[in-house]
């Protein structure tokens, strides 16, 4: 078992930011993650030699958020956004996920551990994964979506569980079917680099070789629109690829020996958020949330819920 000051779950842009800020004020940290690398939603996909953003494909950072870049810049290589995707924002040519990798270095993170539940017990915070590890800590950072968030403590203290319901139902989430296509020629496409709402199925259509991801000439993404992706949330992934490349064909795609990945993310954007910067109970001290939840669905938004909780604790 680890003794911690803080425990942060969750190494998106909310937790990463929180973790960069206190590594120097706590006195001891860690930052837990049930994924298999560190950013969530600032994601990237390895597929042979290419790499696709299949999450965020640009960020900014402004603001006090800027200051990150004291500390991460320096290991980090970036370029402009191509215009089409968000004039002044920024993106990296090894891929997104270069962002939080560079913000994660020195960090105490741990990995692939899943967050079942979390309780108050003697002023103490207890996390336990499902692969069977135990941190307590003095104060406690969560940073998933609140639905998430909201079952840690259905068995342990469904008070506070409900509370966070609660929250969680002023929030409006916004799933998202994403695919990354393959095809074996880049001319296939027929289309221009970037496409927004080219079919109703389609949210829209972005050619990885443009941002200058290496060896993506011919890998694409496609995000499905939100309509598609609310409807069809549980669907099987396979099913749901047969009807983005049927849309494709229908737009004149030639997808002769293409080949696809699906990626569903359940809580993908959020559309209404909660207009506060973290979240903290009176009947839990020592408990706060972050994350973009907070303050909107974007990169900068995430990290300066992180920022404003991490001061706060
Ligand atoms: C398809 C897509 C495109 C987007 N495009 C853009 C864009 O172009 N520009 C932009 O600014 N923003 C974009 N966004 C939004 C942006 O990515 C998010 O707002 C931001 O990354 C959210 O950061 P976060 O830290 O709040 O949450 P997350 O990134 O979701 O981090 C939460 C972390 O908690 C972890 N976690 C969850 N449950 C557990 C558990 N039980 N145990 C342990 N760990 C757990 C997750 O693995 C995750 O790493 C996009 C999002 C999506 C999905």
């Amino acid at each position: 078992m680890n003794h911690l000051d803080t425990l942060i779950i969750g190494a998106g842009m909310a937790g990463l930011t929180a973790a960069r800020l206190l590594t120097h004020r706590s006195e001891s940290l860690a930052l837990v993650d049930k994924g298999r690398g560190v950013g969530g939603r600032v994601a990237t996909r390895r597929w042979g030699d290419a790499r696709a953003d299949h999450g965020a494909a640009c960020f900014r950072l402004q603001g006090e958020t800027q200051k990150l870049w004291n500390d991460i810049y320096p290991g980090l290589s970036l370029q402009d956004a191509p215009h089409e995707l968000d004039p002044g924002a920024w993106t990296c040519p090894a891929g997104m996920s270069a962002l939080p990798k560079a913000m994660a270095q020195d960090l105490p993170v741990e990995l692939q551990q899943s967050i079942e539940t979390v309780e108050r017990k003697d002023e103490i915070w207890i996390a336990r994964s499902k692969e069977g590890k135990i941190w307590t800590a003095h104060k406690i950072l969560i940073t998933s979506p609140l639905w998430q968030t909201a079952d840690f403590f259905k068995t342990t203290q469904p008070q506070l569980g409900l509370e966070i319901q609660d929250l969680a139902r002023l929030v409006e989430y916004e799933p998202q079917w994403t695919l990354i296509i393959k095809l074996p020629s880049p001319s296939q496409s027929l289309g221009a680099v970037y496409q927004k709402n080219p079919h109703p199925d389609i949210a829209s259509l972005y050619d990885q070789g443009r941002k200058g991801l290496p060896h993506a000439a011919g890998l694409w993404v496609l995000h499905a629109s939100q309509g598609f992706s609310a409807t069809h949330l549980e669907a099987d992934p396979s099913w749901v690829m047969d009807r983005m490349m049927t849309a494709l064909r229908s737009l004149g795609w030639k997808l002769e020996n293409a080949e696809a990945q699906a990626h569903r993310w359940r809580y993908a954007r959020v559309k209404k958020p909660l207009g506060r910067s973290f979240v903290t109970f009176a009947s839990a001290p020592g408990l706060y949330l972050a994350g973009d939840f907070c303050l909107g669905s974007q990169v900068e938004l995430a990290a300066q819920s992180g920022w404003a909780a991490a001061d706060a604790l």
